[in-house]
C-alpha cells in the first residue's frame, strides 16, 4: 500500500526561502516530504543582495541562485508567479489562484516590501521602488528618458539605489528626512564624512528634508515640495524609505503579528499557528525584524533542524544534527556604497558611559571610532568610514567578547600589510557562519581559488562582504605552506601595478576601455566597469606615460574624488586650495594677492611644513572663482589633491645664510618646476639643504639633496609620517646635471615598478637587493634602461600643464561646481557652521581647544581623541 508523504509547503522563493530548501535537501529531509514552493515573482530565487549587478548586463542571469530544473532534480515542486492568498490554519490548507492546497507543515518566507511614505503624488509616473528585478527593469526604462533622479531615503538601500541612478547617467540626489545618512548604522561624524564623500562624487545630498507632496515640475517631470518651503525638481523618484515585513498573508489568517508588523516567532521559528514556521525578513523575533540576509539564513537552518527533530520524535529519521534555536544575530555590516567603504559593528552609535577611541584623518577622508565599555576593556562597537581594513580583526574581537589584550587604540593602528589577527574560531562569513578554521582546512586540502572556497565552505557567497578577507586567509595559508600566491591588483585584473604599467607602455594603451577589453580577467563583466582600485591606478599610469590633461574625456571617470574636483575635501564639506609656491619662495606681491583672495572668500590660511600656504574652508561652488583669481596673479595648482609631487622644501642657502655652500633655493625651485605634475604611485616630497646642518630636513624626504663644497649629495626614499625613515645616501658630490638625471631615473623607475599606493621607502625595501640594486640600475645602468627612463621623464615635464588653468576653459568641468538642480535657489554657505578664533575661521565641529583643555582631556583616563592628519598639511 502506498503511504502518502507529509506535505511541506514553503511560501516565498526569495533568498531565505531558497536557503531553507537547500538546507532541507542537504539533510535529505526532502525524501520524507512532498515539498512544494510557491513564489510570487516570475523568476526563481536570485541574489537580491547583489541586485544592483543587474545593471552591469541588463540581465538577471548572473544573479540566479537556482533554476526550476534544479528544484525538480531534488523532487521539489516550484510554482512561480503564484501568490498564496489565504491560509486556513485549522484545516491546514492554503488558497492559491482559487485552488486549495493542503499542508502538514508550512514555512512562511514572504520577506518584506519597500515602504513608500504616504506623500501626496507618490503614485505619479516614474515613482518607483528598488527591491526586485522587475523594479530594476522599470528604473532602467524610466532612465532612458530622464535626466535627473531623486532617491527618497538615505539609508543603506537608498544609497545603493542612488549609486545605480548615478551609474545610469542621471544627475542624482538623495533626500533624507533625518539629519544624517545611514542613521541606523553610523554615528553623526561617520554620517557626515560619508555625505562629504558622496557629494564629492557629484551627487546631491539633502538632509532634514520632509517631502510634503510631489507635483508637476517646471524644468523636470516632478517637483518635490519640502516642509521647509524649499523644493527640488527631478524626472524620476525612487522610494527607499525602509522596508516593512510582508505579513499580509499571515495577518489575514489570524496568525500573531507584532504591533508594528512582522510574524511573531519563538526561538524555534514557530509562529502562533500549529506547524507553521516563519523565517527571514517577514519574521519578528523578540520585537526585532532582521533586514539582512545572514539572520534569515540562520532562521532557515533553525527551522530545518526543528522539522528534523519533529521527524525524529516520530521515529522517522535518526539524529544527524541537534535541534537549533535562534538566538539573535549580529548586525555588523561592511559595504561599499557609491565606492565609499563603510562598516559598522555592534553599538556603532555609542551608548551612555561608553569610552571611545576616535581617529579622524581629514586628508585621507577616513573616520574611525571604537566604542568600549565603561571600563575600557571590552570592544562594544565600531564605525569605520573611508577605510575598513581593520573590520575583520575588529569584528573578531567584538564577537569573541574577550577583554582587549592591547590598548584599544592599537586596534586602529594596524599595519596594512600585517597578517590578519583572526582567531581560528573567528566567524569570517557571517552569512553562512564560516570560521577562519573552516577556510584554512579547505585551503590545506588543496582548494586554492576563491571560487573553490566559496563552493565548499559557502564563505563569501552570501553578501560577499568578506571576500577580501577570505582571499587574504587563502594567501596567508598558502604562504605558510610555502606555496606561491596570485598577485592581481583587484578582482578585475590578474596583473599588479608594475605589470599593468608595462602592458600600457608596450601596447600603447592610453584608455581604460582598451586596457579592460585586452587584459581584464576572464569572467570579468564585458562592460569596462573596473573599480575604485584599478581605475585610479590606470589613471595614474596613463598620466605617468603621457601626462595628458587628467580630466579629459578618456580619463575623467577614472579619477578618485579629490582629483575629480582638483581639490581636497575637508571634514566640514569645504575644500582646501593649495597653490604651488616652488621651493617655498614667494614674492611680497603674491603674498598680498593671496591674502586678499583669502579675505574675499573668508578662507583659513596656514603655512605648512612643505613651505606653502594652504587655504581652507572654500565652498565647492567657489573653487573656480578662487582659482581664476589665483591664476590671474601668477599662481598655479600645487597638486595637493594628487598622488604626485607635492613640494620641494629648502633652507635659504648660500644667498643669505653664513653657513650655506650652495644655492639650495635656486635648486629647489628648479627641481619643483621639473617634476611638478608627475603622477606617481604615491605622493612624493623633496627637500634641498644648503649645507650639512640640514635645515630643510632633506633626509626625511623621498628625494633629499644636501649641498657639499663640491656639489650635491643625494638621499633617497626617506619619509616622515607614522613610520619615519631616514633616506639612504645614494650618491655624493654630484654636479647639478648628474643630480637631475639620477632623479629622473629614480622617479621614473619608481613610477614604473612600485605597487599601488607604495611610498618610495616601502618600494626600496621591497626591491630585491635594495639600495645597491637601485644604484646599479640608476648609476651603472645595469638594466640598460637609463636613456628610456630619462626620456620618459622629459616627456612628462614637456607635457606639464596647470590643471586648474586648463579646467577653467572646460565648461563640462565647471558644470560640476553648481551643486543644485535649481542653482538660483542654492543656499549660501552656512556661516553659522564656523566659529572665529585667533582671528580666523574654524569649523565649529573641529572643537578648537586651548592647550590647557587638551592637557586636561588627556589626563582623563580612557577618553582618548586622536586626530591624525597628513604630516605636511597638519593643522596642529
Ligand atoms: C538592493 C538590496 C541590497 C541589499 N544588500 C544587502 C547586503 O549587502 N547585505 C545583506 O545582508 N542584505 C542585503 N539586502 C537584504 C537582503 O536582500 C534580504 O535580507 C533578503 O533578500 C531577505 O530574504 P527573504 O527571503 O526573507 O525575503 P525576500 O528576498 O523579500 O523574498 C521573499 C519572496 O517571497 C515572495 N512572496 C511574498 N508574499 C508571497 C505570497 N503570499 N505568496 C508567494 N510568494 C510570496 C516575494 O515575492 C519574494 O520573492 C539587500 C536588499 C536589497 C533590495
Amino acid at each position: 500500500m502506498r503511504v502518502d508523504k507529509p506535505k511541506l509547503v514553503i511560501v516565498g522563493n526569495g533568498m531565505v526561502g531558497h536557503h531553507f530548501v537547500e538546507q532541507l535537501c542537504e539533510q535529505q529531509l526532502n525524501r520524507h516530504y512532498d515539498v512544494t514552493v510557491f513564489g510570487a515573482e516570475s523568476l526563481p530565487a536570485y541574489d537580491r543582495v547583489q541586485l544592483s549587478k543587474y545593471f552591469e548586463s541588463s540581465s538577471a542571469d548572473s544573479l540566479m541562485l537556482a533554476t526550476q530544473a534544479d528544484y525538480a532534480a531534488q523532487g521539489v515542486v516550484l510554482h512561480l508567479g503564484q501568490q498564496v492568498n489565504n491560509i486556513d490554519q485549522h484545516k491546514k490548507q492554503l488558497t492559491v489562484n482559487g485552488e486549495t492546497v493542503l499542508y502538514d507543515t508550512l514555512v512562511l518566507a514572504t520577506g518584506s516590501f519597500p515602504f513608500v511614505p504616504p506623500i501626496k503624488g507618490n503614485d505619479r509616473r516614474d515613482c518607483l521602488v528598488y527591491r526586485t528585478i522587475d523594479d530594476l527593469e522599470a528604473i532602467e526604462q524610466a532612465a532612458t528618458t530622464a535626466k535627473s533622479g531623486v532617491v527618497i531615503g538615505g539609508g543603506l538601500l537608498g544609497l545603493e539605489a542612488a549609486n545605480a541612478l548615478s551609474a545610469l547617467g542621471l544627475d542624482t540626489h538623495v533626500v533624507e528626512f533625518a539629519p544624517q545618512l545611514m542613521s541606523v548604522q553610523l554615528n553623526d561624524r561617520g554620517g557626515e564624512l560619508l555625505k562629504q564623500k558622496i557629494e564629492a562624487l557629484g551627487l546631491g545630498v539633502h538632509l532634514s528634508k520632509a517631502t510634503q507632496e510631489i507635483v508637476d515640475g517646471e524644468r523636470a517631470q516632478h517637483r518635490l515640495n519640502f516642509s521647509d518651503g524649499s523644493w527640488l525638481e527631478t524626472d524620476m523618484i525612487v522610494f527607499s524609505a525602509g522596508i516593512r515585513p510582508q505579513d499580509a498573508l499571515a495577518r489575514a489568517s489570524d496568525i500573531s503579528i507584532g504591533e508594528r508588523g512582522g510574524i511573531v516567532i519563538d526561538d524555534c521559528c514557530r509562529t502562533s499557528a500549529k506547524d507553521v514556521y516563519a523565517i527571514g525578513e517577514c519574521a519578528l523575533w523578540q520585537q526585532q525584524i532582521f533586514g539582512l540576509v545572514a539572520p534569515g539564513y540562520q532562521m532557515a537552518k533553525v527551522a530545518v533542524s526543528q522539522i528534523a527533530k519533529h521527524l525524529l520524535d516520530n521515529s522517522i529519521v535518526s539524529p544527524t544534527t541537534e535541534a537549533l534555536r535562534f538566538t539573535g544575530a549580529d548586525m555588523s555590516t561592511k559595504l561599499k556604497l557609491l565606492g565609499v567603504d563603510v562598516a559598522s559593528i555592534g553599538a556603532s552609535r555609542g551608548f551612555d558611559n561608553a569610552q571611545y577611541v576616535e581617529l579622524s584623518d581629514v586628508q585621507a577622508g577616513v573616520y574611525k571610532k571604537l566604542w568600549l565599555d565603561e571600563t575600557g576593556e571590552y570592544l562594544r562597537g565600531a564605525v569605520l568610514v573611508g577605510n575598513v581594513d581593520e573590520y575583520p580583526n575588529l569584528l573578531s574581537q567584538y564577537l569573541s567578547g574577550d577583554a582587549l589584550e592591547e590598548p584599544a587604540v592599537t586596534l586602529l593602528m594596524a599595519d596594512d600589510s600585517a597578517p590578519l589577527a583572526l582567531k581560528d574560531n573567528a566567524i569570517v562569513c557571517s552569512c553562512h557562519q564560516v570560521t577562519k578554521a573552516d577556510i584554512v582546512e579547505q585551503v590545506v586540502a588543496g582548494n586554492h581559488q576563491l571560487a573553490e572556497i566559496k563552493s565548499c565552505t559557502k564563505a563569501a557567497s552570501g553578501c560577499g562582504g568578506c571576500a577580501a578577507v577570505v582571499q587574504q586567509i587563502i594567501d596567508e595559508t598558502m604562504q605558510a605552506q610555502g606555496l606561491e600566491t596570485e598577485s592581481g591588483i583587484c578582482c578585475h585584473f590578474d596583473y599588479d601595478r608594475q605589470a599593468l604599467f608595462h602592458l600600457c607602455q608596450v601596447e600603447n594603451i592610453n584608455d581604460f576601455e582598451q586596457l579592460y577589453q585586452l587584459h581584464a580577467k576572464n569572467g570579468s563583466s564585458e562592460l569596462a566597469l573596473g573599480c575604485d582600485i584599478c581605475k585610479p591606478v590606470a589613471a595614474s599610469i596613463f598620466a605617468t606615460l603621457e601626462n595628458e590633461y587628467v580630466l579629459n574625456e578618456n580619463h575623467v571617470a577614472l579619477q578618485d574624488s579629490n582629483d575629480a574636483y582638483l581639490g581636497n575635501l575637508q571634514k566640514d564639506g569645504s575644500y582646501s586650495v593649495v597653490p604651488r609656491v616652488a621651493g617655498g619662495e614667494i614674492t611680497p606681491d603674491k603674498l598680498i594677492a593671496m591674502g586678499q583672495i583669502a579675505k574675499r572668500y573668508d578662507l583659513y590660511t596656514k603655512i605648512t611644513g612643505g613651505q606653502r600656504i594652504d587655504m581652507f574652508g572654500a565652498a565647492l561652488s567657489d573653487l573656480p572663482a578662487i582659482w581664476s583669481e589665483l591664476i590671474a596673479e601668477g599662481f598655479e595648482t600645487g597638486h595637493a589633491y594628487g598622488k604626485s609631487l607635492r613640494t620641494v622644501k629648502s633652507c635659504v642657502g648660500n644667498t643669505w645664510c653664513r653657513y650655506g655652500v650652495q644655492d639650495s633655493v635656486g635648486l629647489a625651485i628648479a627641481l619643483e618646476n621639473r617634476y611638478k605634475g608627475l603622477r606617481s604611485p604615491h605622493k612624493i616630497k623633496f627637500a634641498v639643504s644648503g649645507c650639512t646642518r640640514e635645515c630643510a630636513e632633506a633626509q626625511s624626504k623621498d628625494i633629499g639633496v644636501i649641498a657639499t663644497e663640491k656639489g650635491w649629495n643625494l638621499f633617497v626614499c626617506g619619509n616622515g609620517g607614522m613610520r619615519p625613515r631616514h633616506g639612504d645616501l645614494f650618491a655624493t658630490d654630484l654636479s647639478t646635471e648628474q643630480l637631475v638625471s639620477y632623479i629622473d631615473r629614480i622617479l621614473m623607475f619608481y613610477s614604473k615598478t612600485a605597487a599601488r599606493l607604495q611610498r618610495t621607502s616601502v618600494w626600496l625595501e621591497s626591491l630585491a637587493g635594495g639600495l645597491e640594486y637601485l644604484q646599479s640600475v640608476v648609476i651603472e645602468n645595469s638594466l640598460g634602461l637609463a636613456d628610456e627612463l630619462e626620456s620618459q621623464m622629459h616627456k612628462v615635464a614637456a607635457n606639464y600643464q596647470c590643471e586648474w588653468k586648463t579646467s577653467l576653459q572646460d565648461d563640462v568641468f565647471l558644470q560640476r561646481f553648481s551643486e543644485f538642480i535649481n542653482p538660483k535657489d542654492a543656499p549660501l554657505i552656512d556661516t553659522k557652521q564656523y566659529q572665529y578664533q585667533r582671528s580666523q575661521k574654524f569649523p565649529i565641529s573641529s572643537e578648537v581647544e586651548t592647550f590647557s583643555a587638551v592637557n586636561h582631556k588627556l589626563s582623563t583616563l580612557g577618553d582618548i581623541a586622536i586626530t591624525q592628519l597628513d604630516e605636511e598639511e597638519a593643522l596642529v
